[in-house]
Formats: structure tokens, C-alpha cells, sequence
């Protein structure tokens, strides 16, 4: 292990921006700031690597760092005139976690820490207010007792309950018919006294003495060792580790902890402290912007306790000058800040997210970093900021995360649809979300998994909601403000989420709703129970009664932009699995180059046709099959039709028929007698035939091209819907490019049967309509075994697609239906880095595909190779598809913008792995 203490201050640091692995993003961050010269109060950082040797060591800090610390303290004091521990001229600090990746209010945070009695003393005369110096004291008390000696917070409420009434009898307000909400908004925790302050102090050691059996520690350092322990201890708490895992973040990483001296945001009106963006973090718009609360620390904007003031006067967007804003109480503080966003900005090349502190009119920076933004935000900012010159295009296509891209792709509500205006509330995430209210994380979270729609209603949220936040499909929260909890989150989430609706008040299980008029008057209250229906406006901020309709996603221009660029650098081509016209219509649009699976029994489902499929099915004999077979044929035809017309001039795939035939079968006795009497079969012969088509393992059963070899004619009919389709399209002047796939192979000779049938089906059908198409024969890679004998395939096959869906089930031996049951155990033991359903087994999996890849081209050079499993949609498959030099990925329509700038990044990032570039 290398140094354990990166000192910053007084213009100079040991550490760099570049150090964001060992100082965290937090530590890098101010260390390069102080090298910027920007004001940040001093302190140090202590590493990662001090919080896994933490660890390692079974939860004891290393031999030698506390030494260091000592020294750091040292070189501390100096700068601020100030000595840690001394009640003349007290140094306090802060104490904040920090990790590689921002993880917000996942860990703890401990302020004012370097208190006690007698110091506490020495900070009221230096700041010459006792009432701010208590109450620094007993905020240090409870959040010290709550996070590092494990007195939950909830045990002091009736201590502060009691210094409020006390404060309330002083101040002559009658306290007596009052509950704790109402309580606090009488007098609030500005109105506390001294005198009150200095009671509640004693209670709250006094509880802790209880609870724990020993004193508060007094000594200053025993305060810093415990904070710093908690501080690594917090990065395996239960919330951190939640959002670990729903962001990918290593455990292995830790976390830095930052030791920093404190600067005070309530030292009264002068004073504040706010969160500002160098650009907007919902839309991405180029401007200043933020929020700030006067007479405040830190924790006040992030909890969204108060609802903050804009920084800048037409911060609000609705053009009103706004008095409160920074820029009008504090013009030349506001100033500097502006200047400082801008360098900031300009030095880190990307949107920055910081937090300052305003003490007695002077600034200081207390964290800058990359700032989360929504997707939409994520593509506007990499746009224009490579057209102000700022990044180069190759850039802009790295900064935005193909998952990010997904949320606009999703509707928003129907401008024109009738809806009941229930209340207006911040635009903190966009999207538009229908669902249940729920007024509990862990409700949240058991109605989701009984397939409900929920959105979460709450006060404020915290750390704890995050469970419910993720269950959720959208989020509202009646305090707060952009940069709370809720909406930083639902940002992250990509889930919709309006904050900080002020005419809403959750209590009791219901949610009490305060109606205006267009002048803002109120007319009329409302209650909204558990279970009511309401519609979120992510994008607006808008809360109405009950579903609202939805339209679809209208892309920006700035995305279009970005499609070209990332279609300019990619190789492999996107189609898309689509089964009827309108999704072919939906992907095309979104870009797919072709449809890469048509799975046609997705057409047999429809009221007309699955009866004569069942009709098939159950036939006796191949003349009935036949039958059932030609009334089938038409309703094909026409969909082909359909979808050749939408793709003109691009290639389709279509497989035929894949599932076991008892899929479609009748479920239940109703529909069962339905059928008889169409078929003119007694229910009991069609029930017995039901029976025997059940298979023990239907996914390993009489399913795939196994289906044709048994009944030819099911392939023989959809070849003939294929072809005819194709002609008839062709003959009307529209390029057709039929290709057919036969599912499940796994020798040669069943690939040689059903292309001697798909062919036969083909020339007859050019004779009868006197023309003649192109038509390839391919094949899917399914099963291992078809991987290994690609070479005898690709003699039959002109094209090969990877079905990773059943080759993810059929190489691990996990069935695909039954894996929900487990598969998640097998993620949380570290088993699987991610479910292999959704993201590539690139060692196992992945070597069948390349094993598939390098026989099939040496037997037929130039053989086509696809993806059509789920992984043709998901980013780090989609690299590692690049790296394997596969020709295209086929994915749902959604996904088609996020492969399209997946695989331009794979691209890159393969480029950058063969060398630099002249150019850029
Ligand atoms: C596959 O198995 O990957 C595939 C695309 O086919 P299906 O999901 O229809 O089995
Ligand atoms: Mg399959």
C-alpha cells in the first residue's frame, strides 16, 4: 500500500483529478480544484485503499494511519489559524465518504465533528453566536450517536419534541394541541433557543450514556477515528449495497473517506449553501443552473426539507424575476460563482455537479464532479458540447450510456387525451408513468411483485426508499427540490419523477390534495387513498387522477445528430426482431436495417387463426393437417405481405414455426369445448390428444425444425406464405429480401430435409406466378452441438443466426422458464457477474458463438452471422458481438437506438485497442 493521506489546501494537493480510483470521485475532485486555485476549505482524503486494507483486516484501521492523520491535522491548522481540539480557536471538520463512482446519500456523512463542552464554548465566542454554536453541537450529537455509536436517530425525536416545547412556552405559543409536524412548523429549529439547545444536549448524551453504556466520546480524535471507521463501514451498508448493485459497481473498489474543514452555510442571512449544475440536468440545456437555501447546511437542499431558491433571478424558467435567488440577494458572491462553474466546465470537459457553501459572503467549492443527468440531458450535452469544440464527436458518442438512451424512446402523455389536473409539482425526471399510489418503499416494492403498476407517494425520500424507488414506475414527493434525494435518484433510474409538489400532504396512509384555481387560489381539497390510479409528467411536473393515455417518444434533433455520428464509426449492423407490420414500422423507424427474427407463431395467436392451428395440431392424420394448414396459409401470406412492404429493399428473416406444438393448445375446458364443436370431435378424443402432446422438458422436446421432420407440411405451408408474399410484393415494383431461417438444427442432414422442402415450395411457387425472387436458407445456432458442427451446417446454411437465448439455456443446462427462481441467488453470490439471460456468458457462451463463427466461415467463406437472442440488445454483449466480428445484432424496436449506439462505441473502443489514430 502506498501513502494513505492525500492532503489539499492552501493552493496546492497531493492528489489529482486523475486519481478518482484511490481519492474517489469526491477527493479527486477537490484536490484538483485546490490545484485550480479555487477556494475549498483544506483537509485530506484518505484512500480506498486504506478502506479495503479496513477490511481485510477485519474492520481495524492500519498500523501507521492514524500517525498520518495526526500529521494531516497538522498541516491543517496553520491554513485556518485553527487547532483541532482547542477550545480558543476550535478547528472542526468534516468527515464524508466518497467512492470512485457518486453513490448519493448511499454513505454517511458526519459534520461539525471536533466538538464538545468546553469547545464548544470557544466556537460560540469565535463566531459570536451561542445559539448557532449549540445547535451545531447537538446536530453533531445525534448524527455521530445515529452513525457511528448505532443510536438510530428515532430515539432523540422526543428529546427535540421536548426542547421545542420549552422554545415554544419562551416564545408564548400555546403547544399543547399540537402534534410533532405541526410542532415543528411553529418552531422550527431556528427557534431554538439557547437555553433550550443546552437542555437538549445533556438529554441527548444522556440517552446515549443509556444506550450504549458509555459516554459521548469527548477527545476530538476518538471522534475523527470513529467517523472514519463508520465512514468505511457505511460502504457495506444495506442501501449502498443495493445501489452497488443496480449500477454495476464493484464491491472491491471502497470507498475514499474525506476529512475537511468545516465551512458554515448558517451562520445567518449571509451565509447558504446549494447544489448547482454547470448545465441542465433534465434537458440538458446550456445554462446556469441550481439551487440554494440562505442560512443552511448542506444536508438542508440534499434532504429537501426546505424547498430551495434558484440561484440565478430567471432560475424558476417562467419568467418571473426572482427575489430570493442568489443572483439578487448576493450579486458579486453569485458572480464568482459563475465564474467558477465556467472554469470548471471548461477544465473537466463535461457538466459538472457541485456543492458550495456561502460563509458570511465567502465562497467556497465542497465538491465538484461529473454530474448525473437524464438521457435526454446525456445526448444534448455530448452534442452540442463537441459543436462548441469542446469534445470531438468520437467523444460525444462515448459520453452517452446506450441504457440512458432507452427512457427516450418511452411515451409521454397524449396532449390531446382529457385529464383531470390533480397538482403541478418539479419536472424532476422525465417520462410518464400510470400506476397505484403507494405510500411505502416496502409497499412499493410487494405490489410490483404482483405485477402492479406503482408509483411511490412520499413526503421527502431517502436512502431507505431506494428499494421502492426501483419498484416503482414513477415517483412524487411533496418536498424537495431538483437536486433531492428522489429526483438525483429517479434521474439515475430513469424513472419518471415530480418533487417537491407543495399542494400534496402525505399522512395516514392517504395523501391530502390541495386544488387552485388559475389565480392560485385554493378551492377545493381532495383525498387520494392507497390504491387510487394518478398519472405522472416527468418532463413537466405535472400529477393528474387516474390513466392517463400515453403517446409515443418524438425524438430530438440533437439525437438524430448523435445516430449519425455513432452510425458513421459502427460496423455491425442493427436489425430488429419484429413479428407484424406496425413493429417492423416502429423499428425501422428507430433505424433497424432489416428484420433479423420474425417469429412466426407470434401470428397464430389472433381469435380466427388459433382455432384452425389447434385444428392442425389435433388433426388426425396429415389430410387433416393439410386442411387446417390451407386456412392458415391466406392470414401468412398477407402478414409477410405487410412486413416485406415495411422493410422494402432491407433483409427479413423469418423462422418457421419454433415452439412445442402444445403452446397452443386449448387451456381450459371452455375453449376446449369450443373446438370440438368446430371440429366436429367429441371433447373427450380432443382432450385425450391434448394429453398426449404434454412433454416433460418441452423446451429440449418435439419443438424447432423437429416439428418439420414429423409434419412437413407446417414448414411446407409458411415457405409457400413466404414465397407467394414476396412474389406479390416484387410485383409491385418493392425490393424483396426473404430470408429463411430453420430454428433448433443440430446436424446436417435435418438442414438438408427442410431446405430440399423450403426449395421444392419455391420453385413451384416462381412457376405458378411467374417470377422469381431471391430467397437465402440459414439456419439459428441454438445448441452447442450446432455450434461445433458449423462447418457441415454452413454447407446447407448461407447464413447463420446465434439464438443466445436458447444457447444461453441449452450451454448452462438452465432452462430459460424456471431460472427466475434462482438465477438472482446466483447474481448475489457473486456466481454470475450479471444474469446470463440478459448479458452474455462471453467464457462459455461466448466460445460456442465464436466456435460457431470460425467453422461455419471456413466452410462457406463469407457466411452471414447474426445475433437474434436478447443479448442482441444489451451494450456489453453488443461489445463483446463486436470483438467477435459478428455482421449484425437483431433486437426489439426499442433497443434498436441503443445497439446502434452501443456498437458504435464497441467500435471505438475496439479501435482505440488496436492504436491511436492520426486523426484524433
Ligand atoms: C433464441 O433462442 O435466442 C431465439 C431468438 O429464439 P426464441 O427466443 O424464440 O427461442
Ligand atoms: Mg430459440
Amino acid at each position: 500500500m502506498g501513502r494513505s493521506i492525500y492532503f489539499f489546501g492552501g493552493g496546492q494537493a497531493d492528489g489529482d483529478a486523475q486519481q478518482k480510483e484511490l481519492l474517489g470521485g469526491k477527493g479527486a475532485g477537490l484536490a484538483e480544484m485546490t490545484r485550480l486555485g479555487i477556494p475549498v476549505p483544506p483537509g485530506f482524503t484518505v484512500t480506498t485503499e486504506v478502506c479495503n486494507a479496513y477490511y481485510a483486516a477485519g474492520r481495524a484501521l492500519p498500523a501507521g494511519v492514524e500517525d498520518e492523520i495526526r500529521a494531516a491535522i497538522g498541516r491543517l491548522e496553520p491554513l485556518l489559524d485553527a487547532r483541532f481540539g482547542s477550545a480558543e480557536a476550535p478547528l472542526l471538520v468534516s468527515v464524508r465518504s466518497g467512492a470512485r463512482a457518486s453513490m448519493p446519500g448511499m454513505m454517511d456523512t458526519i459534520l461539525n465533528l471536533g466538538l464538545n463542552d468546553e469547545i464548544v464554548r470557544g466556537l460560540a465566542k469565535r463566531t459570536g453566536s451561542e445559539r448557532f454554536a449549540l445547535d451545531a453541537y447537538r446536530r453533531f450529537i445525534l448524527t455521530y450517536a445515529d452513525i457511528v455509536l448505532g443510536v438510530p436517530r428515532d430515539r432523540f425525536e422526543e428529546a427535540l419534541g421536548r426542547a421545542r416545547k420549552q422554545a415554544a412556552a419562551r416564545l408564548g405559543v400555546d403547544a399543547t394541541r399540537l402534534n410533532a409536524a405541526e410542532l415543528e412548523r411553529k418552531v422550527p429549529d431556528s427557534l431554538l433557543d439557547p437555553e433550550s439547545l443546552a437542555a437538549l444536549i445533556q438529554r441527548q448524551k444522556d440517552i446515549v450514556l443509556g444506550a450504549t453504556g458509555r459516554p459521548f466520546p469527548d477527545d476530538p480524535h476518538a471522534q475523527l477515528w470513529g467517523a472514519i471507521r463508520a465512514v468505511f463501514d457505511s460502504w457495506k451498508n444495506h442501501r449502498a449495497q443495493v445501489y452497488r448493485k443496480m449500477h454495476d459497481i464493484p464491491e472491491a473498489w471502497g470507498t475514499a473517506c474525506n476529512v475537511q474543514a468545516m465551512v458554515f452555510g448558517n451562520l445567518g442571512d449571509d451565509s447558504g449553501t446549494g447544489v448547482a449544475f454547470t448545465r441542465d440536468p433534465s434537458t440538458g440545456e446550456r445554462r446556469f443552473y441550481g439551487e440554494w437555501l440562505p442560512n443552511a447546511q448542506g444536508e438542508d437542499v440534499v434532504a429537501g426539507v426546505r424547498t430551495p431558491h434558484p440561484l440565478s433571478r430567471s432560475g424558476a424558467g417562467d419568467g418571473v424575476d426572482d427575489a430570493r435567488s442568489l443572483e439578487a440577494q448576493m450579486p458579486e458572491v453569485y458572480a464568482e460563482l459563475v465564474e467558477v462553474q465556467a472554469t470548471l466546465e471548461r477544465h473537466f470537459r463535461d457538466m459538472q455537479d457541485l456543492e458550495f457553501t456561502i460563509q458570511q459572503k465567502k465562497l467556497f467549492l465542497l465538491q465538484c464532479r461529473t454530474g448525473k443527468r437524464t438521457g435526454r440531458a446525456a445526448v444534448r450535452i455530448a452534442v452540442e458540447m463537441a459543436k462548441e469544440g469542446l469534445i470531438s464527436q468520437r467523444e460525444a458518442i462515448l459520453r452517452v450510456d446506450p441504457g440512458s438512451i432507452d427512457q427516450l424512446l418511452h411515451p409521454s402523455i397524449d396532449p390531446s387525451a382529457p385529464k383531470k389536473l390533480l397538482a403541478r409539482g418539479l419536472p424532476a425526471s422525465p417520462g410518464a408513468a400510470t400506476g397505484q399510489v403507494v405510500f411505502s418503499a416496502d409497499e412499493a416494492e410487494r405490489r410490483a411483485g404482483q405485477g402492479k403498476a406503482v408509483i411511490l407517494v412520499r413526503s421527502e425520500t431517502s436512502p431507505e426508499d431506494i428499494h421502492g424507488m426501483k419498484a416503482a414506475r414513477g415517483i412524487l414527493t411533496a418536498r424537495g427540490g431538483m437536486t433531492s434525494h428522489a429526483a438525483v435518484v429517479a434521474r439515475g433510474m430513469g424513472k419518471s419523477c415530480v418533487a417537491g409538489c407543495s399542494a400534496i400532504s402525505v399522512s395516514q396512509g392517504q395523501m391530502a390534495v390541495t386544488l387552485y384555481d388559475d389565480h392560485g387560489h385554493p378551492t377545493d381539497t381532495i383525498t387520494v387513498k392507497a390504491g387510487d390510479l394518478i398519472t405522472l409528467d416527468g418532463g413537466t411536473g405535472t400529477v393528474y387522477l387516474g390513466a392517463v393515455p400515453t403517446v409515443p417518444a418524438a425524438l430530438s434533433g440533437e439525437f438524430e445528430e448523435l445516430m449519425v455520428w455513432a452510425d458513421a464509426v459502427r460496423r455491425l449492423r442493427v436489425r430488429s426482431n419484429a413479428d407484424t407490420p406496425h413493429d417492423a414500422r416502429t423499428a425501422r423507424n428507430f433505424g433497424a436495417e432489416g428484420i433479423g427474427l420474425c417469429r412466426t407463431e407470434h401470428m397464430f395467436f389472433d381469435e380466427e387463426r388459433i382455432q384452425a392451428m389447434r385444428e392442425m395440431i389435433l388433426a388426425d392424420g396429415e389430410a387433416g393437417r393439410r386442411r387446417a394448414l390451407a386456412k392458415l396459409l391466406p392470414f401468412q401470406r398477407g402478414d409477410f405481405v405487410g412486413v416485406f412492404r415495411e422493410m422494402a429493399g432491407l433483409p427479413v428473416t423469418i423462422r418457421l414455426l419454433d415452439p412445442p406444438l402444445h403452446e397452443f393448445l386449448p387451456q381450459d375446458e371452455a375453449q376446449l369445448h369450443q373446438l370440438s364443436k368446430a371440429m366436429g370431435v367429441p371433447a373427450q378424443d380432443l382432450s385425450r390428444k391434448n394429453e398426449e402432446l404434454v412433454e416433460y422438458n418441452p423446451m429440449l422436446g418435439h419443438r424447432g425444425c423437429r416439428l418439420a421432420i414429423t409434419s412437413p407440411e407446417i414448414y411446407e405451408m409458411q415457405a409457400r406464405a413466404i414465397v407467394e408474399a414476396a412474389c406479390e410484393v416484387a410485383a409491385a415494383g418493392i425490393e424483396v429480401e426473404p430470408e429463411i431461417m430453420i430454428p433448433l438444427s443440430m446436424t446436417r442432414r435435418e438442414l438438408a430435409i427442410t431446405r430440399a422442402l423450403v426449395e421444392g415450395v419455391a420453385e413451384k411457387v416462381f412457376a405458378e406466378k411467374g417470377r422469381r425472387v431471391d430467397v437465402r436458407f440459414g439456419t439459428m445456432i441454438e445448441l452447442p452441438r450446432a455450434a461445433l458442427v458449423a462447418g457441415e451446417l454452413a454447407e446447407e446454411a448461407e447464413f447463420f443466426s446465434f439464438g443466445t437465448n436458447d444457447l444461453t439455456q441449452t450451454a448452462l443446462g438452465i432452462s430459460r422458464d424456471d431460472a427466475g427462481r434462482f438465477l438472482g441467488a446466483y447474481v448475489e453470490a457473486g456466481i454470475f457477474a450479471r444474469d446470463p439471460f440478459q448479458s452474455l456468458d462471453v467464457a462459455g457462451v461466448g466460445e460456442l458463438v465464436e466456435i460457431g463463427r470460425d467453422r461455419g466461415r471456413a466452410a462457406r467463406p463469407g457466411l452471414k452471422l447474426g445475433v437474434c437472442g436478447e443479448h442482441g440488445g444489451d451494450p456489453s454483449s453488443i461489445a463483446f458481438f463486436e470483438r467477435a466480428g459478428l455482421d449484425y445484432v437483431s433486437c426489439s424496436p426499442f433497443r434498436v437506438p441503443v445497439a446502434r449506439l452501443a456498437a458504435a462505441q464497441a467500435a471505438l473502443a475496439a479501435e482505440s485497442a488496436r492504436g491511436p489514430r492520426a486523426t484524433d
